[in-house]
């Protein structure tokens, strides 16, 4: 079966769509254009910091970077899989914007690779929910069928209902931080007819990317303000500093 499909659709790269050797890879070009995040993270936003990777868990909890230092992050622990850059972007806008769902499960899987070190058993898992406007426009809302894969992965509940927009913010990218984080503060709520199922849960929140940590920093409030336990937060790509996103529809 696999054989017979197999000539009919040969695999492809998930980035470029040229032929490589297994379905859900990348062929060389883009995995050298892909900057996977390695143990040299922050351990609240995932970007990745310099030095050597860190030799305990106490050591790994230290590692902050400059911008975690100074920006209000009201979770405990972050990961990235990937850098906002390269083959990384290219990725990240072809799930959200390309009609590409299908890449749902492969990136799923790197991003449930990456969110290891977070899970705690009974966690929830909880995507960043689109606007129901733009949810029209899309079809789908990429961050929950990322977090799908990650839930499944993990064997732990997915709540895509947990985290809902109380009102349209807009497109993110042509803001300052400081207005990203005024844009969407207030913007995500727990539901009140959900409060029951979050009180004292511990929360991964996952989203497809994260720039200023404005929108995940509003829904961690939200779900603490709503009496989770602590918030760890998952997203498949960490924009960086040297190249913030800027062309139309990029990262909130
Ligand atoms: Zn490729
Ligand atoms: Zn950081």
């Amino acid at each position: 079966m696999k054989g017979a499909l197999g000539v009919v659709f040969p695999p492809q790269c998930l980035c470029c769509g040229a032929g490589v050797a297994s379905q859900g890879a990348l062929c060389p070009a883009c995995w050298r254009e892909a900057e996977f995040v390695g143990a040299s993270a922050c351990a609240r936003c995932g970007v990745p910091v310099p030095g050597e990777p860190p030799q305990s868990e106490d050591e790994a909890a230290a590692l902050i970077c400059d911008d975690c230092l100074i920006r209000d992050r009201p979770w405990r622990r972050g990961r990235a899989a990937l850098v906002y850059r390269g083959t990384g972007r290219a990725l990240v806008l072809a799930l959200k914007h390309g009609d590409r769902p299908d890449l749902a499960p492969p990136l799923g899987r790197w991003l449930a690779g990456a969110a290891a070190p977070l899970v705690r058993p009974g966690m929830l898992v909880v995507p960043v929910p689109l606007h129901p406007r733009r949810m029209l426009k899309r079809k789908y809302n990429q961050a929950a069928l990322l977090a799908r894969q990650v839930a499944r992965a993990h064997d732990l509940p997915h709540c895509p209902g947990l985290l809902v927009r109380t009102r349209h913010t807009g497109m993110q990218d042509h803001r300052g931080v400081a207005d990203r984080f005024a844009n969407v503060a207030s913007a995500l709520a727990v539901p009140p007819r959900q409060r029951g199922a979050v009180q004292g849960r511990a929360v991964l929140l996952v989203d497809d990317v994260m720039a200023s940590g404005a929108t995940a920093a509003a829904a961690a409030e939200a779900l603490r303000t709503a009496g989770s336990g602590p918030v760890c937060v998952a997203v498949l790509a960490r924009a960086v500093r040297e190249a913030p996103p800027r062309a139309a529809g990029d990262a909130e």
